[in-house]
């Protein structure tokens, strides 16, 4: 068993990704600064801050985490359609390259693996990524624009339905529209990844017959473990494994506890979700599917409440070390903390 210390410097020494977080649609609503101190996370009891905002993560906190590459969502909701869906998302592109030219070097946009480097001289990292392809407003032109401004990753639609998908939360959801199937093979012919959270089953079926390589869950629980339609199903997993893509899994408490209890039972009951909840569902895929498959997806900033442990980005050192507790290898724990992630971002983006 590592020391306290030995883990510490294990945690520091790794590349540590992040495969999802929605920092940036609170900065835009609460016109907020990245790199300075935002408030603290919610804890149990307390009132929610007055915007709800970036409760999560801001740079200081990424950089006490030893967090160095972050995929940062453009998740427009669905109040936003058409063009002004377009605008809205460009409005959060523009944010972030504020926040990249402010950092002053600080922080590098990751368009390919050449960009690596910056990451080992100890620039952090934005990949920039699409949640919800409405803001596509059904123009494969649009989808390459936004290529060609340094998105590289993209998932056709969030809960609801759009013009490409339906997501988990319709019902009787159907699988890919045309223009959904379209937009998969654009992705494919430009060099993006493929990201199904939030898709519903059909959906999925289609996506996994038309794409080609890799495709990722950024973020996501196991079914097996917390039985939600917003998890994912051993099928799912071995589908993106057997294809050598990452299942990015995310510190969202209900999403993560409770088996099969409803969401009112959960907080009737007062259940906390702790660090080895979120560590049983990334060892359930490393044990049944390869630490190869698994890595960390925190849906940051988009949700309210915390996990204990897991309060905000400061304190992801709490994984490895339970993550250590639990037997894994250096090397398992490197390719887990985003090792994982740097192979699928070399792979689909060169
Ligand atoms: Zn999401």
């Amino acid at each position: 068993m590592l020391t306290r210390a030995e883990i510490l410097k294990l945690h520091r020494q790794s590349i540590i990704v992040d495969g999802h977080a929605d920092t940036f649609g609170n900065i835009l609503s609460c016109n907020g600064d990245f790199l300075k101190p935002g408030p603290r996370a919610q804890r149990w009891g307390e009132k929610k801050h007055p915007h709800n905002n970036w409760q999560h993560m801001d740079f200081p906190r990424m950089l006490k985490g030893g967090v160095d590459l972050q995929f940062m969502a453009i998740y427009t909701p669905p109040s936003y359609q058409s063009a002004d869906a377009t605008l809205y998302a460009l409005k959060m592109l523009t944010a972030m390259r504020k926040a990249v030219n402010d950092s002053k070097g600080k922080i590098v946009f990751i368009r390919s693996s050449k960009d690596f480097k910056e990451l080992a001289k100890g620039k952090k990292g934005f990949l920039i990524d699409i949640e919800s392809g409405t803001c596509l407003d059904k123009s494969l032109r649009l989808l390459e624009m936004f290529y060609y401004l340094g998105v590289r990753s993209i998932s056709l639609t969030q809960n609801h339905a759009n013009e490409l998908a339906d997501g988990v939360r319709v019902d009787n959801p159907c699988g890919l529209t045309a223009f959904g199937k379209q937009v998969i093979k654009e992705v494919n012919r430009l060099g993006m990844i493929l990201d199904i959270a939030h898709l519903a089953k059909p959906g999925f079926r289609d996506a996994v017959k038309i794409a080609a390589g890799p495709i990722i869950s950024s973020h996501t629980g196991v079914r097996k473990l917390r039985d939600i339609p917003r998890n994912i199903d051993d099928d799912q997993i071995k589908e993106i494994a057997r294809r050598k893509g990452v299942v990015g899994i995310m510190y969202l408490p209900e999403f993560i506890i409770g088996g099969n209890l409803t969401f009112q039972e959960i907080a009737r009951r007062k259940m906390v979700c702790r660090v080895p909840d979120v560590v049983d569902h990334i060892a359930y895929i490393a044990e049944k599917f390869g630490a190869d498959y698994v890595g960390l997806g925190s849906d940051f900033d988009g949700y309210s409440g915390v996990t204990k442990g897991l309060e905000d980005a400061a304190k992801l050192p709490n994984i490895t070390i339970e993550l250590v507790k639990r037997g894994f290898h250096k090397d398992e724990i490197r390719k887990i903390l985003g090792g994982n992630w740097l192979r699928v971002i070399k792979h689909v983006l060169g």
